[in-house]
């Protein structure tokens, strides 16, 4: 039975993911936030909203989906579903909704 010749298997190209484990919803939640569409679009909507939260009216800098994305993953892009929420705001919710 002759020998195969041994396949080259690069090895070594996992190690920054192997030491730093993110679970598979963050990587995607990550990788989701990332995309220069949604950062385009969050800017947008803080400007329509004028920075300010539409809970309280205090400063805002999260935009946060009045419909969650996993409920209407077609409406993650609407700015109508969309809404500047100050980091007190978007936590409590984020608490009752259970993300
Ligand atoms: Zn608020």
């Amino acid at each position: 039975m002759p020998m195969r010749p041994p396949t080259h298997r690069p090895h070594g190209m996992a190690t920054k993911k192997d030491r730093q484990y993110r679970s598979p919803e963050q990587r995607e939640k990550d990788a989701w936030y990332g995309k220069a569409r949604w950062k385009r679009l969050a800017k947008m909507v803080r400007n329509r909203d004028m920075h300010l939260c539409q809970e309280c009216g205090r400063p805002g800098n999260n935009v946060d989906h009045r419909i969650e994305r996993d409920e209407r993953p077609d409406l993650a892009f609407d700015m109508g579903n969309l809404q500047t929420l100050c980091v007190r705001c978007h936590n409590a919710k984020r608490a009752k909704v259970g993300a």
